[in-house]
């Protein structure tokens, strides 16, 4: 559970049973990976893609560039094209030029088109799952353009349009079978292959390199996009610089890294000045949905740029520009949308619903009032947690006794590692003393609001060596204040974005907290108070 970077993990112990949130989690796989006694597994794919391979339409089958990296054991990646005809499909085809594509649309973003906006690339879909559950206010710096597994599909659909064909993409990464699903239309899947899923078709039809031939791919050869599945690939792919005095754009991969550079993009963009690519592996090579060897990740790479040497050493270059310029005017774009995160005992309280009206049980006597209510209240402070998550800047809540009434994820992330260890258990620092993150000499302003029922405007402070102002402000008298700490660069806080969001929080709960105060009293219509008082002063603070 504790592998797990977005807590989306819940233990069950009267039946000693682990369970996915599948709201919560980002399909990183880490768990998959992690896990000691297998007790996680992911859902196999090989039954459908069995089915689809008995049905008429032809099937096709897409492969991520990394089979250079997993597929070694196999002397040459024709015969290994000829063993996935053998199993029944009808063509078979390489990302790579749909990588070159992708590459392409990101030189031209991040470099040719750059009006001073950075972007995160959207390559990976665990950092764009990431971004939109958990940054959802980062979203709109998600680079629009298609992942080179989507746009590999859509190129495919393009050219068979006239003919129903299924397609099947074979994959080291478990999110692809997540990302296929959502994302529908031209870039459609019908199934996605892991490749130990694939060893598995081949085992059980007794299909060996040895009794095959040579066969090559059936198209969408791409050039440097071989080298992908090393982290900074795509930038080659793309001749994007990297260099740090002329370049705009850093690369960086793994879970850990990811998270603290999607933390400073949120944080400290000002500062960063740069566009960040991601991957939340260490580069696809390390990928879930590859054999578990993690001891090799520079040995995969370098069968990586091998297999990329190799093929590069006869290659065509006029027949690549002829095959890109064949698909210049396909729609790339790409789009996201932030998506809500439900809690544990958000999902508990959905469950017990369910099972109510299952069993057509009215909620009427009032210990069920009650659990409405007590649940009511709880969503209320979720909405207020939701809307602080949506600032860009770090904003921590506490009563007045100290105690973290609510920490935002960026101001978890700017305190490091200490914090985010504590709020991988308790969410949002719940609970957690002040006096235990931040220093004496920023708690003193926290004392001071409190005790004096007055702001603290713009004050310098330094986290973890990163200069911030602070301005703090009360909520309730006496009882609780908020601290918002920003960028120093930032010329202003933008507050309207805030209040905006903190206004439809409030509309959305008005109704529910009046409800909750029938019910409950005056405590419960508190979180009405609180969010009002929250709106006011912060637009004093503006
Ligand atoms: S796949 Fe990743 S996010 Fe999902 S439960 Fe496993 S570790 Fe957590
Ligand atoms: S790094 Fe690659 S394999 Fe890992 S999650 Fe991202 S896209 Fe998938």
């Amino acid at each position: 559970m504790r592998v797990c970077p977005v807590n989306a993990i819940d233990y069950d112990k009267k039946i000693d049973e682990l369970n996915i949130i599948n709201e919560r989690c980002i399909a990183c796989g880490a768990c998959l990976t992690e896990c000691p006694e297998t007790a996680i597994s992911y859902q196999d794919s090989i039954e459908k893609v069995k089915r689809l391979l008995s049905e008429e339409r032809p099937v096709f089958i897409v492969c991520d560039t990394d089979i250079s990296a997993e597929f070694t054991d196999i002397s040459d990646y024709r015969k290994f094209v000829s063993m996935l005809k053998a199993l029944g499909f009808k063509k078979v085809f390489s990302s790579a030029l749909a990588v070159d594509l992708v590459a392409a649309q990101y030189k031209k973003l991040l470099n040719e088109e750059f009006k001073g906006k950075y972007y995160l690339s959207a390559n990976c879909p665990v950092v764009v799952n990431l971004v939109e559950k958990y940054y959802p206010h980062l979203v709109g710096n998600l680079a629009p353009i298609l992942s080179p597994d989507l746009l590999a599909a859509k190129m495919i659909r393009e050219q068979f349009k006239k003919v129903d064909i299924a397609l099947v993409y074979l994959t080291p990464c478990l999110a692809h079978k997540q990302e296929v699903v959502r994302d529908a239309g031209r870039s459609k899947y019908d199934a996605v292959l892991l490749f130990p899923e694939i060893r598995k078709l081949f085992t059980e039809k007794h299909i060996q390199e040895r009794q095959v031939e040579f066969f090559d791919f059936d198209g969408l050869e791409g050039q440097k996009g071989l080298l992908y599945p090393i982290g900074n690939g795509i930038l080659q792919a793309g001749d994007i610089s990297e260099s740090l005095l002329d370049g705009n754009i850093r690369s960086t991969n793994g879970m850990q890294n990811v998270m603290k550079a999607i933390g400073s993009f949120d944080m400290q963009n000002e500062i960063l000045h740069s566009h960040l690519n991601l991957f939340f592996c260490e580069g696809c090579v390390m990928g879930p949905g590859t054999m578990r060897d993690y001891s090799n990740k520079f040995v995969r790479s370098a069968n990586v740029v091998d297999y990329a040497k190799k093929r590069l050493a006869n290659f065509d270059e006029e027949e690549w520009l002829a095959n890109l310029d064949e698909w210049k005017d396909l729609d790339t774009q790409a789009s996201f949308s932030p998506k809500t995160v439900p809690t544990f005992d958000d999902l508990k309280y959905q469950l017990l619903m369910k099972k109510a009206d299952q069993k057509n049980i009215v909620l009427t006597d009032s210990q069920s009032q009650i659990d409405e209510a007590n649940y009511r209240v709880f969503q209320a402070k979720q909405s207020l947690s939701a809307v602080i998550n949506q600032v860009s800047g770090g904003i921590v809540i506490v009563d007045s006794e100290m105690k973290i009434v609510e920490a935002n994820n960026s101001l978890i992330v700017t305190i490091g590692e200490e914090a985010a260890a504590v709020s991988e258990v308790i969410p949002g620092l719940a609970g957690a003393s002040l006096e235990t993150i931040l220093d004496k000499t920023i708690i003193n302003f926290f004392d001071y609001t409190l005790r004096h029922n007055d702001h603290v405007d713009r004050k310098e402070v330094n986290i973890n060596g990163t200069p911030l102002f602070l301005s703090v402000f009360n909520i309730q008298e006496h009882k609780l204040v908020g601290g918002i700490f920003r960028q120093m660069r930032s010329q202003k806080f933008d507050t309207d974005e805030l209040v905006l969001a903190i206004q439809k929080t409030i509309d959305k709960n008005l109704t529910m907290v009046q409800e909750i105060g029938f019910i409950l009293g005056e405590s419960a219509t508190n979180t009405e108070k609180d969010l009002n008082q929250l709106i006011k002063t912060l637009k004093q603070d503006e």
